[in-house]
C-alpha cells in the first residue's frame, strides 16, 4: 500500500477518539443495543469495540475495510436528510491502513463467526469461530507502520481522556447500553434507556438531580430538550456544557455565550453553568455539508433559535429559582 494511502488515513484518523468515535457510530448503524468499548494506554495500544448488532459475513467482512465501497451519500439531498451517523464509507478502511485490526463477527442467521486479522489493510488471517452474534473489531498499534504520526498521538492519559469524553457524548445521544473500560477498570455501565437526567448524574458524579430543570420546549421547525443547572451549579470551565444539533455533538463559541447570557447576573464571575441540550431542527433548516471533523452546522435561521433558546434558559429558571420576579 502506499505512502499517501497511509498518510490520507492519517487525515482520517486524527486520534484514538477518532477511531473510537468511527467504530461506535458503525455499531449504532448496524442496530447495536449493546456496545462495549475497551481501551488500552489512551487507545494507543489498543482499542476494543464489541456491539450485538446484525453482524457480518466473511464477504462484507472483508469488503468492509475497502475504500469507497458503501458511501451512503447518494445525491445531493442526502447531506441535507443525513439520520444514520455513518455516510463516508471510509473509517474502516482508513483505520486498517494504519493498524493491526481483527473484525470477528456474526449474523444472526449463521452457526458460526468468522474472524479476519488485517495488518495494514492486508487480510493476513480468516478463521471460523465461535463468538456471540455481533461484531468486535480490534485496533492495535495505531499508526504502527507510519512512525511519524504515532509521534503526534498525545499520551495516554490525554488520548485516554478524549476518548472518554467521546464516550460521554455517545451516552447522551442515544439510547443504547454502553459499557465503557479503561486499562481493564471499568469506568461506564450505563444500562440501556437510562433516562438522560440519571446518565447526566453518572458522568458528572459531583452533582444531584435536583442540581437541574428540564427544558422542553417546541415550536413549529425547532425543538429544545435537555437539562440546566441551577445557577450556583457551575465549574470552572465549560466542559459540561454539551450541545447537539440533531443528535449531533457540536462545538459552538455562538452557542455557549447565549446560553450563558440566559444566566445573565444569576451566574457568579467566571463560573459556568452545566447544559446538555439537544436541539432537533427540521433537517431542511441545518447544513451538515461540513468537514465530518468538524464540530460545526450551519443553522440558516440560528438568530431565531440562538435568541428561543436564550429565552427560555432565562424563563426556566426565573420559574424555577428564588431569583423569581416580584
Ligand atoms: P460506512 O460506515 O460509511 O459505511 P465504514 O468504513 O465505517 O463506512 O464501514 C464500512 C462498512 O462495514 C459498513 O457500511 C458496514 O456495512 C460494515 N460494518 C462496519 N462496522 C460494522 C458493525 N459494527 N456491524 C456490522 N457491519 C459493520
Ligand atoms: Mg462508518
Amino acid at each position: 500500500q502506499s505512502v499517501i494511502m497511509k498518510i490520507a488515513a492519517g487525515e482520517v484518523v486524527t486520534g484514538t477518539f477518532a477511531v473510537v468515535k468511527e467504530l461506535f457510530e458503525n455499531s449504532i448503524d448496524a442496530h447495536a443495543d449493546e456496545i462495549t468499548v475497551e481501551i488500552q494506554d489512551g487507545g494507543k495500544t489498543y482499542i476494543k469495540i464489541s456491539d450485538n448488532g446484525i453482524g457480518m459475513s466473511e464477504d462484507e467482512i472483508l469488503l468492509a475495510v475497502q475504500p469507497h465501497t458503501t458511501s451512503k451519500i447518494k445525491d445531493v439531498e442526502d447531506l441535507y436528510s443525513i439520520h444514520t451517523y455513518g455516510f463516508r464509507g471510509e473509517a474502516l478502511a482508513a483505520i486498517s491502513r494504519v493498524s493491526r485490526m481483527k473484525i470477528t463477527s456474526r449474523r444472526k442467521s449463521d452457526e458460526i463467526a468468522t474472524a479476519v486479522e488485517f495488518v495494514g489493510s492486508e487480510p493476513i488471517n480468516v478463521k471460523k469461530v465461535m463468538a456471540p452474534y455481533g461484531t468486535t473489531i480490534e485496533v492495535k498499534d495505531l499508526f504502527f507502520n507510519l512512525p511519524a504520526r504515532r509521534k503526534f498521538l498525545k499520551s495516554s492519559a490525554v488520548e485516554g481522556r478524549m476518548v472518554t469524553e467521546i464516550i460521554e457524548k455517545f451516552i447522551f445521544a442515544t439510547n443504547v447500553g454502553i459499557k465503557f473500560i479503561k486499562d481493564k477498570k471499568n469506568i461506564y455501565n450505563i444500562q440501556k434507556d437510562t433516562p438522560l437526567i440519571q446518565k447526566i448524574n453518572t458522568v458528572f458524579p459531583e452533582t444531584k438531580e435536583e442540581d437541574f430543570f428540564e427544558l422542553n420546549f417546541e415550536e413549529n421547525w425547532y425543538k429544545i430538550k435537555g437539562y440546566i443547572s441551577h445557577p450556583r451549579v457551575t465549574r470552572n470551565n465549560r466542559s459540561a456544557q454539551i450541545f447537539f444539533v440533531n443528535n449531533r455533538y457540536i462545538r459552538s463559541g455562538e452557542l455557549f455565550a447565549v446560553f450563558e447570557a440566559g444566566y445573565g447576573e444569576m451566574l457568579e464571575s467566571r463560573r459556568h453553568p452545566y447544559g446538555i441540550v439537544f436541539f432537533e431542527i427540521d433537517p431542511s433548516e441545518v447544513d451538515v455539508n461540513v468537514h465530518p471533523q468538524k464540530l460545526e452546522v450551519k443553522i440558516s435561521e440560528s438568530k431565531i433559535l440562538y435568541n428561543a433558546f436564550k429565552r427560555l434558559v432565562r424563563q426556566t429558571l426565573l420559574n424555577e429559582t428564588k431569583f423569581k420576579m416580584q
